[in-house]
């Protein structure tokens, strides 16, 4: 995007029709069949049918869902398709685009389409996706972050990277979004910043009902409707844990500085405490499209895709603090930036391997975060230099995962 692009989005005066100061750039979707991608989608539909910037995606990558991102394939006209798992679905034939096939597909699509100055989204779960963003960084794509595993797996790496290639990260989690707003408007002598966390399912029930949990109680998310690991991740708080630590790779903070409070309205995303005592907050209502469609106009705003809030319904916002005794994740998330090296990466693996067990009923809800816990104390952090590292720390954590799981009796779960 040059800076006349941007100016034209700076001017943008709803009463004026945009067709005329329409912007194209071209946009690779990574995950574009999960909830983020999907809205990504949505948001891209909307920027062009009110004439702001038409997007040409330019690739999209699925891990497994091979007849959805067929079908985005088609409505786009994306000319490459990438896909992890569903590598032989008979649509895959006649999707009239470039298809790249196996656990490397998403990388290999970057390496291959990706141009300098193409947008990124970043939308894969997990620490999956870390290969594909790091390649499109050293492409001079801009990176608009959906996947948090990312920043807590391999912050190290990719931080440094981006400033190196001069490319602009954009955050897409609300939360995050929220800060990176607030600092826009003059980011120095900040004492805290504040990551909101709607406390998830389980903020009221006692630590003893809570253990006993079920997927389906835990997958009934209050305020935000998202892809099951994400969910499950909200449920345990363990979400609130890595937006820690990627707040602290983002905003280059201290961990103690990246505090947590419960919201459980989720119209409060982040807040921004100065050194004089001003807060800054951003505030929308609970919609992804909303970050979503920031990270793909900024630095420019334009009429928004989603519900606007409406005051009138706006009664009360609440305000508490987490309860360390019964939520230890986001203790484990300042642990692990202490630790430095490799510890975010082992979280985040034993992490994955956990929510897995528990959505395969093969764990009580409880076990998650004791799982993450003992990973995380019996795996000391190493230095972190390359994807190697990441990714040996990765295998180790998962391998003391499942060996933990195939100890235990498989417990019976609702
Ligand atoms: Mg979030």
């Amino acid at each position: 995007m040059t800076d006349a692009d941007r100016a034209t989005l700076r001017r943008y005066d709803p009463a004026m029709p945009e067709a005329a100061s329409a912007t194209t750039r071209r946009l690779i979707v990574l995950g574009s069949t999960g909830s983020i991608g999907v809205s990504t989608l949505e948001v891209v539909a909307h920027l062009r049918a009110i004439g702001a910037i038409h997007f040409e995606i330019a690739g999209l990558a699925t891990g497994s869902r091979a007849e959805v991102v067929c079908e985005q394939a088609r409505a786009f006209a994306v000319p490459a398709i990438a896909v992890a798992n569903d590598v032989d679905h008979p649509c895959l034939r006649d999707a009239g685009a470039r298809i790249f096939r196996g656990p490397d597909a998403a990388l290999e699509l970057i390496e291959t389409v990706a141009q300098p100055g193409d947008l990124v989204v970043g939308a894969m779960v997990g620490s999956a996706g870390i290969p594909a963003i790091l390649a499109a960084i050293d492409r001079g794509c801009d990176i608009a972050l959906a996947n948090k595993e990312t920043l807590v797996a391999a912050g190290a790496i990719v931080m440094p990277r981006v400033r190196q290639k001069g490319v602009n990260l954009l955050p897409v989690d609300s939360e995050h979004s929220a800060i990176f707003q607030c600092l826009e408007e003059g980011g120095q002598a900040i004492r805290r910043i504040v990551l909101t966390a709607s406390g998830g399912p389980f903020r009221t029930w006692t630590a003893e009902r809570k253990a006993r949990a079920s997927v389906e109680e835990a997958l009934n998310h209050p305020t935000w409707n998202m892809g099951p690991k994400v969910t499950i991740d909200s449920a345990t708080l363990m979400n609130k844990a890595l937006e820690i630590i990627e707040a602290h790779w983002l905003f280059d903070m201290p961990g103690h500085q990246v505090d947590v409070i419960i919201h459980p309205q989720s119209i409060v995303h982040g807040l921004v405490e100065f050194a004089d005592g001003s807060v800054l907050a951003q505030l929308s209502p609970p919609d992804m499209k909303t970050p979503i469609q920031y990270a793909l106009t900024w630095p420019g705003r334009c009429e928004g895709i989603s519900k606007r809030l409406d005051w009138s319904l706006l009664s009360r916002l609440e305000f508490e603090q987490v309860d360390g005794e019964r939520f230890a994740a986001p203790a484990l998330a300042r642990r692990a930036i202490e630790g430095g090296g490799t510890a975010g990466a082992v979280l985040n693996a034993a992490n994955e391997v956990a929510v897995q067990a528990f959505l395969e009923r093969r764990i009580p809800f409880s076990r998650i975060v004791e799982l993450v816990q003992e990973a995380c104390e019996a795996i000391e952090p190493r230095p972190l230099h390359t994807m190697q590292d990441v990714l040996s720390a990765d295998r180790a954590a998962r391998a003391f995962a499942m060996e933990r799981l195939a100890q235990a009796p498989a417990a019976a779960i609702r």
